[in-house]
């Protein structure tokens, strides 16, 4: 019998951290969790709420209201993973919009957002058996897991893979904004003050910009084998 292990997957937006770790999970049997999800869902609480707009944040009020921000994960057997609710509504679809997009990393800066999503992260990886992918997993959630990945690929070819992603959904999207906003989120993510986005000493890097998403897997499958 294998012992279970913590996967700490963190890099810069539209590395395709979120397949590889969905990939590896299900190969492993383990729960894989997507961190993103949840700035995700505060940000969208945040606009349905009218505490964030293009001009303005109103960090306090929302900093009140965290509490009320329920956010769970509910596996799709139909899907092959969980999906993300807020409040016990399926929001899965509506956190992936550029809209949402553009206001998340905002959000991801604020101390007692980050307190409250990585205390629940922490909750969810106390048995190991996990994947997770963010931006902090193997710096600040999980530092001490056993494998951390560090995943990057050029902004053009993660602008274009989040393009073709959003078409095939059938959004209405041009490819000018979604790389502006891939390129807004890896400066506003690296130079935050609290948990800026840095590779772990210990992560592997992996550049994928060239591999396939089979090469890709193979080749973190084996890092996986190493450890376990
Ligand atoms: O992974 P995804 O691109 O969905 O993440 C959306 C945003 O959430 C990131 O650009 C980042 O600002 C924030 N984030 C974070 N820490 C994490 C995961 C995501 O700050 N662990």
């Amino acid at each position: 019998m294998n012992k279970n292990i913590t996967i700490a997957i963190d890099g810069y937006s539209s590395t395709g951290k979120s397949t590889i770790a969905k990939q590896l999970a299900n190969h492993l049997g383990y729960i894989y969790v997507d961190t993103g999800a949840m700035y995700r869902t505060v940000a969208l609480y945040a606009m349905q709420h009218n505490l964030i707009g293009s001009d303005y944040i109103k960090q306090d009020q929302l900093i009140a209201q965290l509490n009320a921000i329920k956010i769970s994960f509910v596996f799709n057997p139909n899907l092959g993973f969980a999906e993300v609710y807020l409040n016990d509504v399926n929001v899965e679809k509506k956190i992936r919009s550029l809209e949402v997009s553009s206001f998340v990393s905002k959000i991801a800066t604020i101390s007692k957002i980050r307190e409250k999503l990585v205390f629940e992260q922490q909750q969810m990886g106390l048995n190991k058996g996990i994947v997770m992918d963010g931006r902090d997993i193997g710096t600040v959630v999980f530092p001490e897991a056993e494998l951390k990945i560090f995943m990057t690929a050029s902004a053009d070819t993660r602008a274009k893979r989040r393009f073709d992603e959003l078409i095939e959904k059938g959004d209405d999207v041009n490819y000018e904004e979604i790389y502006k906003n891939v390129v807004e989120r890896d400066y506003i993510d690296t130079t935050r003050t609290d948990s800026p986005l840095v590779k772990a000493e210990d992560a592997i890097e992996i550049d994928n910009s060239n591999l396939s998403k089979k090469e890709q897997f193979d080749l973190i499958q084996k890092l996986v084998t190493d450890k376990l």
